[in-house]
This record gives structure tokens, sequence and C-alpha cells, in this order.
């Protein structure tokens, strides 16, 4: 059995920290690092000052930290960040790397596995060592196959998910990290990074970090007991317990397909919120699906999510067939603005 060095890489945020899944995976790589009999364990940083995320990460148990970082390397460019990350594989001889799912790692490392000669499995959302082996769990078509999958073949690259792992926060130790120098030519820094554009927060109605998912369904479209459909009083209503619970909005796809078909709809929603076989597959601890039926395609996309509630006037929908712990039967629109004002 060869020995594994296994290498978990991280880059610094703009403010120099480790982002949340950097420190999801950080949790996940010292696990692996605990389960694989004689491994060494090795870890490194990129970045414009990589000195906060390096101490922020000191007590996970690595043997050596490596970093490549200055001015070149503050901003998410492909060719620097590429030749950082190998510069830090191969001065580690690392055969396993586990490193976080960001947007700007998801560009770079596949690069970085081909440069290695090495193969890389991305999105997983688990490991496991089974005779001395590892073995990753990711998930396949919508996330409703979980394949297990090892390789023999190294270095082998592992990008994980957000949602898999608690996030690391051990108390700091007095570590060295050995700084790398890689310089770059200016045909490696013909990209620059000028801003960000995303929408105001306030604007921002899917929150992967929300502890609650709420989820609307077509029935706030309806029409409603007095005979009429109240779109108004709906947008309010949603709005409101979205801004009190700081919930992130989900909704089916029935709801949010009715803009295409040039109905009045909600605006602060769109097809990127919706949940299921054909939309997403969020992960919170806890869901709340308000005038939503909860039919199969829809609650596929639930498979992450931790506590489901449902409110539902019919005691026959969806979620009352098992697939809500709990079933509100109960006018939504009273109930909602209700709980909003108690909030
Ligand atoms: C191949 C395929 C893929 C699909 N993929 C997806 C997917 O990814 N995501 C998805 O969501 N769907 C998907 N669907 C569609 C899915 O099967 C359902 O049609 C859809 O989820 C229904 O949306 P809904 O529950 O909002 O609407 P409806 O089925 O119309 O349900 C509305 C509900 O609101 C309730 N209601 C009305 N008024 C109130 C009130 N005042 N208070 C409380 N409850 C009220 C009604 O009782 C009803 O249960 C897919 C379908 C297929 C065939």
């Amino acid at each position: 059995m060869t020995m594994e060095t296994i290498l978990y890489l991280a880059h610094t945020e703009d403010d120099g920290s480790l982002s949340r899944v950097a420190l999801e995976t950080l949790t996940g790589a010292m696990g692996l690092h605990a389960q694989l009999p004689g491994a060494r364990f090795v870890a490194g940083f990129v970045g414009g000052d990589v000195s906060a995320a390096v101490a922020a990460a000191s007590g996970c148990g690595a043997a050596s930290f490596y970093a490549v970082s200055g001015p070149d390397f503050a901003m998410s460019r492909y060719a620097s960040d590429a030749a950082a990350l190998e510069a830090i594989c191969r001065a580690s001889g690392a055969t396993i790397v586990v490193a976080p799912a960001t947007s700007r790692f998801n560009r770079a490392i596949p690069g970085v596995a081909q440069r290695l000669g090495g193969r890389i499995d991305t999105h997983v959302g688990g490991c496991s060592v089974e005779g001395g082996a590892l073995r990753i769990q990711r998930g396949y078509y919508r996330q409703r196959m979980i394949a297990t999958l090892t390789r023999a073949a190294r270095p082998w690259f592992l990008t994980f998910d957000s949602g898999v792992y608690p996030q690391w926060d051990g108390a700091p130790v007095a570590v060295q990290a050995e700084s790398l120098t890689v310089t770059l030519g200016d045909e490696l820094k013909k990209t620059k990074v000028v801003g960000y554009k995303a929408p105001f927060a306030s604007a921002q109605t899917i929150r992967p970090d929300a502890t609650l998912l709420f989820v609307a369904g077509v029935g706030w479209t309806k029409k409603q007991a007095d005979g009429q459909v109240h779109l108004e009083e709906a947008a309010q209503i949603i709005l409101n317990v979205l801004d009190k619970s700081n919930a992130s909005l989900g909704s089916s796809k029935s709801l949010v397909d009715q803009s295409s078909e040039g109905h009045n709809v909600f605006s602060f929603m769109s097809h990127l919120n919706q949940v299921g076989q054909t939309g997403s597959t969020p992960r919170h601890p806890k869901g709340l699906a308000a005038c939503c039926h909860g039919e199969e395609p829809h609650v596929v996309g639930w498979r992450f999510i931790g506590e489901r509630r449902a409110i539902n006037l019919d005691p026959n929908c969806g979620w009352a067939q098992g697939k809500a712990d709990v079933v509100y039967v109960a006018d939504a629109f009273a109930l909602i603005a209700k709980v909003s004002e108690l909030l």
C-alpha cells in the first residue's frame, strides 16, 4: 500500500479570511487524515496575504504549511492560481489533494490536475476509508443517485461542496508557513479583476447560508376563498417573512414557470429559485413550504433539507403523504402573515 500525502488547499477571501466552505473542507481533510493509516497531512494557501488564513487553520495538525502569496495572487485568476497551486502540489508531493469547491478553485484546479497528470472528482459529497483505501461519494442525476467510487491514479484531486462537514474552528497554534516563490510573466497576468457585480443584498432571495428554506408554490397565485387572486398581498406576505426570518427563498417549478407564460408573478423570484428534479437541491437545516403541493419532482430537491414542514389547505397534499415531518392544514396567507407579525 502506498503511503498517501493529503494536501489541503485553500485560497483567501478579499479580507484575508477563509470562506465557510474552505473551513468545512478543512474538517473533511482532517477526518481523512485521521482515517488513512500512515498518511502525511500538509496544507497549502494562495492569496494576497495568507497569514490570517494560515493562522486560522494552524491547529489542523498538518506537518507542513505552504504559501504562495503577494499582490499577484490576491485575485481570482486562472493563470496565476494554476501556477501557484501547481507549485504547492509539486513541493508537497501530494497524492490526494482536497480543496473547497469555490468558484475560484472550480476554475483553476481542473487545470492543475491536468498539469500534474492527475485525476479529479468535483462536487464530492463525502468520503470514507475502507480497507485502507479512500472512497468518495458523489451525486449523479440531480443527486438522485449517489455513487461511491475509488481511484488508483495519483495525484487525485477532490473538490468538496459546501454543507458536507461542519466548519473547523480549532484554536490556533504557532506554525511557520514555507513560502514558495512563483514568478509570473506578463502573459500570466493578462486577466484583471476590476470589481464585482452582484444584486443588492435585499434583492438577493437565494441565501445558501440561511437556516431556513422558505418555499413558495403556485397556491399564492390561485383564487382564494373569496374567489379572487391576491398577488399583491401574496408578494407582501412572502417578502415580509423572508425579511423577518432571513430565510432563503425556494419555489416550485409551476410558480416560476408562470412568468414565462406572461402571467403576473413575483418579480423577486426566477427559475434560479426553483427547487426540485429540474431545479436545485439546496442544503438548509429547516424547510417550510407554503402553497406548494409537495409532488415528488419537487420534493426530490429537498434531499438535503433537515426538518421539513408544509402549510397547505389540502390535508391530502403530497407533503402529508410522508414527505414532511409536520403539515399545517391552514390558509398560508393568514398563517404566514401571523408568523411575520410574531417575528
Ligand atoms: C419531468 C418533470 C420535472 C419536474 N421538475 C420539477 C422541479 O424541479 N421542481 C418543481 O417544483 N416541480 C417540478 N415538476 C412539477 C411538479 O410535478 C409539480 O407540478 C409542481 O411542483 C407543482 O407546483 P405547486 O405545488 O406550486 O403547484 P400546485 O400543484 O398547483 O399546488 C398548489 C398548492 O397550493 C395549495 N394552496 C392554495 N391556496 C392555499 C392557501 N391559501 N394556503 C395553503 N395552501 C394553499 C393547494 O392546496 C395546492 O396543494 C416537474 C415535473 C416533471 C414532469
